[in-house]
């Protein structure tokens, strides 16, 4: 919370840059130079100066003893992590010496792999993919995290635009489905928390007993992977019993004939079965669904990290459409805002540079096997903002790509990350706090800037400065590469906006005035202009057009469960941010060690008792974790609380040795993290 500064204290505005939906404005106190307070910005509406733990601490992260300053050249073997000291000139000239010839022969050879490490649109995906670009590498499908869920809300509902966080304290009904919103939306859950003061009823949708679940009314915990059933389940039950907006769905909808048919098919028992959970659960939530508004669901990613995720998402995003829950502004869906914000990714990306070239697309899920298999190879991966070596799945895969001794791998970081240790050269980012950014948020309204409140640590530089100097150092003179950051800040995102005004102010609000009800009236961004419970674009693209279950690829009722019984989850431990943070001492402190959580029954059913460790299974490999036995796990699911740095556990592995790389989802290529079928035992 922003308090009055003492004397000597200058007060700097940014933008969190994590990846998380909440985008808090920032007030940054510096004394002599040095950041000695982050706070949040009182006058920010939607995060209202309240910063979750972890950005509470980035000093600590900032001035980390362990932070990389200095560019390093690797002296032992790959994976060890040995590094030397050397120079940025040195360092840029010797990886333009490597990357020289190999764009001589193909320059698809060379790999960009990054992710979401900053969503500064600055910082993020600017200077470096117009690197890539001009070079003529390959292009990377960076769907590691939200694409499943985005392409089927894309066919249903069309672009992302979610209920305004500012208002969803008017919700008489707020539906978690698949968000822990106490870990990773702690903004909405505080407008959760005023709607359930107010007298509305919270439900959670989760096979663990989250932090927020435990806080909602009522729990449901279907089996991972069910989520597509137990909406369908609920639209059978709303169609049945009349609960229909009939008006909103003559006018707004496209298909509801045929959907009604479909779901006639998805009986309460039927769902109940395939779902393990109570059919009268399915019945009355459906009631309360169809006779309380306004209705909220706040559907987040982790339902759709299976085979049918894109599936799933279509069909929840069916659900406000039936009972007309647009007509209010707190009711409907809100799986993200970034559809609020138009960027132009051509002025950040300048894909012009590839000048006709059309290189291939890796796909980030699956890095593990191009490393092992892609034609042409990979010889050179360049990565930035992201930790593939901890949080890609198929990890062993993974890593054993990433030791190949004739891949040439350069990483830029702040910290000597799973990853950076398998780097022939690492370059030094800079955080935060010592850039300039701007960032388009994903869970409200508010257009956020970054001003650099301390000069660079060390010899850190911003990627922006990093890829002017590959830029340089590879020859390329194209006039783009000499944009500044405020230069490519301005141009950032379309529309009525002014850099120069957020970076004074703070943030600017994009979109219509609070309360507006945008699809009150329709005017869904599909292209028939409505809801689209059949979508042609999907048959068109060879799939289903009607929204319908589709099994995880490791199902509990499949023969692999014969073997490994246990569905295995692995959703985000709530003091990290995916593997960020994960090294910041204080964090890490408060979640111990890397723990399993049990069911009591699957526990005693296999003599583990509380505190042992044990080990965890399947075809792809083990880890050994410490059993917590608790009911917060559903029986038949265990829960491993991630992403860990392999490194900073007790046996050098982390979750993803387990989750898989071989099915990606029904849409989007992204991976099935929580098809994840396991066996455990204890090891004493
Ligand atoms: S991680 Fe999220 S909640 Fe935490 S400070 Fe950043 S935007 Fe806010």
């Amino acid at each position: 919370m922003s308090a009055v500064p003492k004397q000597g204290i200058t007060v700097v505005k940014g933008a969190c840059p994590h990846d998380c939906p909440d985008t808090c404005a920032l007030e940054v106190q510096v004394e002599d130079g040095v950041a000695v307070k982050v706070l949040g910005s009182a006058a920010h509406a939607p995060t209202a100066g309240v910063l979750c733990t972890k950005v509470a601490r980035y000093t600590e992260r900032t001035y980390h003893p362990e932070r990389l300053l200095y560019p390093l050249k690797r002296v032992g073997r790959k994976g060890e992590g040995r590094f030397e000291r050397i120079g940025w000139d040195e360092a840029l000239a010797g990886i333009a010496n490597r990357l020289g010839p190999i764009a001589a022969e193909n320059p698809e050879q060379i790999v960009p792999y990054s992710y979401a490490g900053t969503m500064g649109l600055v910082q993020g995906e600017s200077m470096a993919q117009r690197f890539f670009h001009r070079l003529g590498a390959s292009l990377l499908d960076r769907s590691i995290c939200a694409a499943a869920g985005s392409a089927g809300h894309s066919l249903t509902l069309g672009s992302r635009i979610g209920v305004d966080v500012e208002i969803a304290d008017r919700a008489k009904l707020i539906v978690f489905w698949g968000s822990n919103a106490i870990t990773s939306s702690v903004h909405f859950w505080a407008r959760a928390q005023a709607a359930k003061r107010a007298g509305a009823t919270l439900v959670a949708i989760d096979p663990y007993r989250s932090l927020t679940a435990e806080k909602c009314h009522i729990h449901v915990a279907p089996l991972p992977g069910t989520d597509g059933a137990l909406a369908l389940g609920l639209m059978h039950v709303l169609i049945r019993d009349g609960l229909i907006d009939r008006d909103y769905v003559a006018r707004h909808t496209l298909g509801y004939e045929a959907l009604a048919q479909r779901a006639a098919a998805y009986d309460p028992g039927r769902v109940a079965a395939i779902c393990a959970v109570p059919r009268e659960q399915i019945e009355s939530l459906a009631r309360l669904y169809g006779t309380t508004g306004p209705a909220l669901i706040r559907v987040n990613y982790g339902m759709q990290r299976a085979r049918g995720g894109a599936m799933a998402t279509r069909n929840i995003a069916c659900l406000p459409a039936l009972v007309g829950a647009f007509r209010d502004a707190a009711g409907g869906l809100f799986l993200s805002t970034s559809g609020n914000f138009s960027l132009d990714e051509t002025a950040l990306t300048r894909p012009d540079l590839l000048t006709g070239r059309r290189p291939r697309t890796v796909n980030m899920s699956t890095i593990g096997a191009a490393l092992e298999a892609a034609t042409p190879p990979i010889r050179a991966l360049i990565v930035y903002n992201s930790n593939p070596v901890a949080v890609a799945p198929a990890s062993a895969r993974v890593a054993r790509g990433f030791a190949r001794e004739d891949l040439f791998t350069v990483v830029l970081e702040h910290f000597q990350t799973d990853t950076a240790d398998y780097a022939d050269i690492v370059l030094p980012a800079t955080t935060q706090l010592e850039h300039l950014d701007v960032i388009k948020p994903y869970g409200h309204y508010y257009l956020v800037a970054n001003n650099p409140a301390i000069q660079p640590l060390g010899e850190a530089k911003p990627n922006t400065e990093i890829f002017r100097g590959l830029a340089r150092a590879m020859g390329f003179a194209d006039p783009c590469f000499a944009d500044t950051d405020e230069t490519i800040a301005r141009c950032a995102v379309r529309g009525s906006w002014d850099f120069d005004a957020v970076r004074r102010v703070g943030w600017q609000r994009i979109g219509p005035p609070i309360g507006t009800a945008r699809f009150a009236e329709g005017g869904f961004d599909t292209p028939s202009g409505k809801v689209e419970f059949h979508s042609e674009q999907a048959r068109a693209a060879g799939l289903d057009p009607l929204p319908d279950y589709i099994p995880p690829s490791e199902d509990t009722r499949g023969a692999l469960a014969a073997r490994y019984p246990l569905a295995m989850i692995s959703p985000p431990a709530r003091h990290f941010l995916n593997s960020t943070f994960v090294n910041v001492r204080s964090l890490r402190a408060v979640e111990g060690e890397p723990w399993l959580d049990i069911h009591p029954d699957d526990a005693s059913a296999r003599g583990i008792v509380d505190g042992s460790q044990v080990r965890i299974f399947n075809d792809r490999g083990s880890l050994t974790l410490r059993a917590r036995i608790t009911d917060r796990a559903r029986v038949g699911v265990v829960v491993a609380l991630s992403v860990w740095w392999k490194k900073l556990t007790p046996d050098g592995r982390n979750a993803n040795e387990l989750t898989s790389d071989e099915t990606l989802t029904d849409l989007g290529n992204a991976p099935t993290f929580y098809d994840c079928l396991v066996e455990v035992e204890t090891t004493a």
